[in-house]
């Protein structure tokens, strides 16, 4: 049960209880898809004229369609109804460090269009080359009614000023997306931090969506993120900060992070690490750095790249971020023991391994009867992009803030 909220409350009117049912009404329809009125009325176990009310109020809005779609044995054939996934356009973009996807989606978070380009290191530039590429992207479809713009960034985001706070390894700083996009889209922008957005796409399309109310989402790039849903709700703390485990201490006077501390968590368990151990394994054995060989340092595609091809020292380099991985996922579990954790980034690809050598990291490390189920996402499911959508339909589809 939460707890009323006497600073920020607002009073149950007829409309509220209306606005509940059909915010239930679209989820029950998002969900069964196609589905009678009749259904809806034994799935909500709200009465059939009130069922009938909301939903030709739906179909008015084109929020919902009907067809005579659906196969009943016998008798009269009830009318489905669906969601009209054309009734709106979302944009979600995913800034990365290196690239930036641009993706369009309708009504059932399903990408129509994609695109993707160069992040520049400049910020100021990177916005106004993003601006450019959704305006185009824009044009390109002039039929779609635009809801919005959801962004997924590699970031913390300040509740208050919505700016770019915290992104250690994209190094900007206070840095301000959501006025220059609004101001060139004429939509509203939601930001987000990626991991945050890996456990919204995960909530809302992920496989175990209706049993699942706490979840962290880990993601394994860079660096390391977490996004943490706790009774349905994302958890952002005060200032939209919180989260950050991959800046947990785990190292005591540890290798000094790009966040300022020393020993933190992603240092040990991200794709920078992971690069880091296949380079240190390389110079051991030839005694000199890629540098002095005149080589380029290998860059975390082409560890997955060796490990593919069975290169024992790029498995052993994997193996170890496997082992700290694992490490982090047993703090998650013991201090949160969410329904489930999931591991998003590349490295999943050898889950086959990496799988239970995290599992058994978290079995040695846990004692307290937890029972999380630790799962990697398919990377095909474009996460990151995918919560951008979630981001966008939320305030359609969630549940009303009332006390
Ligand atoms: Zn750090």
């Amino acid at each position: 049960m939460r707890k009323i909220d006497l600073t920020n409350f607002q009073v149950a009117t007829s409309e509220t209880a209306r606005d509940i049912n059909r915010r239930i009404m679209l989820n029950l329809i998002r969900r069964h898809q196609p589905i009678s009125r009749a259904e809806l009325a034994r799935e909500s176990g709200l009465q059939r004229s009130t069922v009938s009310a909301i939903t030709e109020q739906l179909i008015k809005e084109r929020w919902v369609t009907e067809s005579a779609t659906g196969h009943i044995p016998r008798g009269r054939r009830p009318r489905f109804l669906h969601l009209n996934k054309a009734r709106v356009g979302i944009i979600g973009i995913n800034v990365r460090p290196v690239r930036t996807t641009i993706a369009l989606a309708g009504l059932d978070a399903q990408f129509i269009a994609q695109a993707s380009l160069p992040t520049a290191p400049n910020p100021m530039q990177a916005i106004d080359e993003l601006c450019s590429h959704v305006r185009t992207l824009i044009e390109t479809h002039p039929d779609i009614a635009y809801e919005g713009i959801g962004v997924s960034l590699p970031g913390r985001v300040d509740l208050t000023s919505q700016k770019l706070v915290f992104a250690p390894n994209l190094a900007w700083h206070d840095v301000d997306l959501k006025t220059p996009l609004e101001k060139a889209t004429n939509l509203p922008v939601a930001l987000e931090n990626a991991a945050n957005a890996c456990a919204l796409a995960e909530l809302w399309f992920g496989e175990h969506t209706e049993s699942v109310r706490n979840l962290v989402a880990i993601t394994v790039s860079e660096g390391i993120g977490a996004g943490v849903i706790l009774n349905g709700q994302l958890v952002r703390g005060s200032t939209g900060v919180a989260g950050e485990f991959g800046h947990i201490t785990f190292v005591e006077d540890g290798l000094q992070c790009r966040c300022g501390n020393h020993g933190c968590w992603e240092m040990y368990a991200s794709n920078s690490a992971g690069v880091r151990y296949y380079a240190e394994t390389t110079r051991r054995r030839s005694g000199k750095s890629d540098a002095t060989r005149g080589q380029s340092a290998p860059t975390f595609d082409d560890l997955v790249r060796l490990a593919d091809q069975g290169d024992a020292r790029a498995m052993a380099a994997i193996d170890r971020m496997a082992h700290y991985i694992g490490a982090g996922t047993a703090l998650l579990v013991t201090g949160l023991a969410p329904d489930v954790i999931v591991i998003i980034g590349e490295v999943t690809r050898f889950w086959n391994r990496i799988g239970p050598a995290i599992e058994s990291m978290v079995t040695r490390r846990t004692f307290t009867h937890a029972t999380t189920r630790i799962v990697p996402t398919d990377p095909s499911t474009q996460p990151r992009l995918r919560g951008t959508i979630a981001m966008v339909l939320q305030k359609h589809f969630g549940a009303p803030s009332v006390v």
